[in-house]
């Protein structure tokens, strides 16, 4: 599964008075392109003419602009209507909007140390501006008046659950609050903007800190010769010329550590990133998510729950907490006993070599690879060859999306890019009709986050006239000069799975855009996306892609009857991390508030013990002090929300299976239904309009091979 993330504006909390911020003079309002709408095609972000020092006097001249606008609507001296209060409130911000989507874009794929310092200074500020809204009680006033009205006010579907969305949006920030305990949020807000802002920019350090160079190529062996050249490079890019440097990627696991053959390099990578962010100093993280825990269920207790997962399952699918944790609980079993079933093979190869030690966590993707390479004959490399991305995202990705919705695409040049790595592409409609803009920025880079995620830089709304404008970010590898970027097949998920996102966000066709799109719930919003993933094993669509980046040839049919075999292949493992990180985060979030300060490497054992899930050699897929989609991103109490999805999609895709596939006909039902609708119904409604019932976890178990493995991975 990819490790994604939506960036959310969510984490951002707190006070500081905004209306200090100087206004923009006249000279710098004409000169910063911000500061009128763009007049490019879809209203993309003029990035050619956006400077580093534009972003911060828009935002605060977009914030300044939106607290006007709001005061308009709350001291309007009219009667509140659906039509003075709602509509004003959809339209505003604007300015705000745009400044605020290319900086979290840059800040996200392409960062420095000057937007990095804007970013600290300016997260307060942000969140101070949410709560001035959120906590403004003349506007509440008018959105609770409509809210108690809105039976009889004849609204139509789409604008009543918009006000149902609001009003809860307001209650769910403290609107009830009395004046004091709304001064309490709004400090509490505030300090945890500042250190989630500080965690994410720490762990960014410490994970290009946390890199292993070694200067003895010997060390290294096992590598392939492209990967080789590729950490000379990296070392290179660091000023360290003659030796060999290995990036860390965010995860726990790295990729290095299935082909190195030393085992002492290997446990030293392992090693170099599970301790990243603790090694004390300026990017130990440690203390910074002991506190943020803290706050959190001081939020919690503020606003009424015992918990802070319990505020912020009130309005997901799942609804509590304890529903999420049945759900993972459940799961615990299955996961854990495939992965002992693993670990044995593991072993018995490891005995087979003589090699005379007991599997370790940094020795399972190397082993894992020998028992692959055994039982399937697989070897990754073998494979790279057919999945060039550029291929895989043409020939694969967006053929799918032609075969299913009928879209088709066209690069263009002609759009400003936030760096030049970036490629965008026109999306036209079944009929011809422009539709969208759709970007990709796939190679690793040091200053841009872990990770792969989508997100919108324009959002669709029938009522702002406005089209989407979409983009996937991924960490692949990036070839040498003259190299081909080849693609392993998790990769090659990973970009199906954000293009889902990606859909979710083209098809918007909703009039409101706080409703549009991928503005859903965490534990809705992956489903889109791995949904998609299911296209990448599809035969048809797998047969238009695997082709031969040198012959031109499809891959045999042999290959791909080992890639199938090899599908469910460390599902055990693969399962066992991310229920692990799962139940971290969980158990980081159903803290209660006269909970004790935790010491975070003392607690994430004890969580992992509690929950059955501390085997040794599979650790959590993200430590809790790198953890970035619960610390950072707006994740937090949601990481259960990929296996919650993960649930949905097979379950979805099970309804194709029944009823003929991949047919035009079913694609159109499922946008039309499903990928158009954005947040305008009850999620759960929704699914079950489109699937004919509830979503059931049987077809997952049977997908991830966790039940009925039909080619057995037991001794
Ligand atoms: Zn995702």
């Amino acid at each position: 599964m990819a490790a994604c993330s939506q960036p959310s504006n969510d984490n951002q909390a707190t006070p500081a008075p905004t209306a200090s911020a100087p206004a923009a003079s006249a000279s710098t309002a004409q000169a910063n392109p911000f500061f009128a709408a763009s007049t490019l095609p879809f209203q993309a972000p003029p990035f050619d003419k956006i400077q580093e020092s534009d972003y911060q006097p828009a935002i605060e001249e977009g914030m300044r602009q939106h607290l006007a606008e709001i005061e308009k609507i709350a001291n309007n001296p009219e009667p509140p209507t659906f039509d003075n209060t709602f509509i004003p409130m959809e339209k505003s911000g604007a300015l705000l909007k745009r400044a605020m989507t290319a900086f979290d874009t840059v800040t996200g794929a392409n960062t420095s140390d000057a937007l990095q310092k804007v970013q600290e200074e300016e997260a307060p500020k942000l969140a101070a501006h949410q709560d001035a809204i959120y906590l403004n009680d003349k506007l509440f006033q008018r959105v609770e008046t409509i809210y108690n009205q809105r039976d009889k006010l004849n609204l139509d579907p789409e604008s009543l659950r918009l006000v149902e969305v609001t009003y809860k949006d307001f209650v769910h920030n403290g609107a009830k609050l009395s004046a004091a305990d709304k001064a309490k949020l709004k400090e509490l807000n505030k300090e945890e903007s500042t250190l989630s802002t500080q965690f994410t920019n720490k762990l960014l350090a410490a994970t290009k800190a946390g890199a292993l160079t070694v200067d003895d190529a010997a060390k290294l062996k096992g590598l392939s010769e492209g990967d080789l050249a590729a950490a000379a490079q990296a070392a290179k890019s660091r000023d360290l010329d003659g030796k060999w440097t290995l990036t860390l990627q965010n995860t726990t696991q790295q990729p290095a550590l299935k082909d190195l053959d030393d085992r002492a390099t290997r446990e030293a990578l392992f090693k170099a990133s599970w301790d990243r962010a603790e090694h004390g100093g300026d990017n130990d993280t440690r203390a910074t998510i002991e506190r943020i825990a803290q706050i959190r269920a001081s939020q919690a207790k503020l606003l009424g729950y015992p918990t802070f997962a319990a505020w912020k399952l009130e309005d997901q699918m799942a609804k509590t907490p304890q529903r999420a944790l049945d759900f993972m609980h459940n799961l615990v079993p299955a996961a854990t006993g495939r992965a002992e079933r693993e670990a044995k093979d593991i072993q018995a190869v490891i005995d087979s070599q003589h090699a005379g030690f007991k599997l370790a966590a940094w020795d399972w993707q190397h082993y894992a690879e020998q028992v692959r390479k055994a039982k399937y004959d697989l070897d990754e490399n073998q494979i790279k060859p057919y999945f060039e991305l550029d291929n895989v995202l043409q020939n694969g990705v967006f053929y799918a999306a032609n075969q299913l919705y009928g879209l088709t695409f066209k690069e263009r040049h002609d759009i400003p890019v936030w760096q030049p790595d970036v490629r965008v592409f026109e999306v036209f409609d079944k009929d011809g009709t422009s539709m969208a803009l759709f970007y990709c920025d796939y190679f690793k880079r040091d200053n841009k986050g872990g990770g792969a995620w989508m997100s919108n830089l324009v959002e669709e709304s029938t009522l702002l006239g406005t089209k989407p404008v979409v983009y996937n970010v991924a960490n692949f590898t990036k070839p040498a000069p003259g190299q081909p970027a080849l693609l392993s097949f998790d990769d090659v998920i990973t970009m199906f799975h954000e293009f889902g996102h990606a859909l979710h966000g083209m098809f918007a066709d909703t009039k409101y855009p706080s409703l549009s799109g991928a503005n859903t719930a965490r534990d809705f919003v992956e489903f889109p996306s791995q949904f998609n993933e299911h296209w990448a094993t599809n035969p048809k669509v797998f047969a238009h892609y695997a082709i031969n980046y040198k012959t031109h040839e499809p891959m045999p049919q042999a290959l791909v009857d080992k890639i199938k075999q090899a599908r469910h292949f460390n599902s055990g493992y693969d399962m066992t991390e991310l229920v692990a990180a799962a139940l971290l985060d969980m158990g980081w979030h159903t803290l209660p508030a006269d909970a004790p300060k935790k010491d975070a490497d003392k607690f994430e054992t004890e969580v992992l013990t509690k929950d059955k899930i501390n085997l040794s050699y599979v650790p959590p897929r993200y430590r809790s002090s790198y953890f970035q989609h619960i610390w950072g991103n707006g994740y937090a109490a949601g990481y259960y929300a990929y296996l919650w999805t993960q649930m949905l999609a097979d379950d979805g895709f099970e309804w194709f299976k029944e009823n003929g596939g991949m047919t035009r006909a079913n694609g159109d039902r499922f946008r039309k239904m499903v990928l158009s609708r954005g947040n305008t119904e009850d999620l759960a409604q929704m699914y079950k309009a489109w699937r004919g019932k509830e979503p059931s976890v049987e077809p997952m178990l049977i997908d991830r091979g966790l039940k009925d493995a039909p080619e057995g991975n037991e001794k």
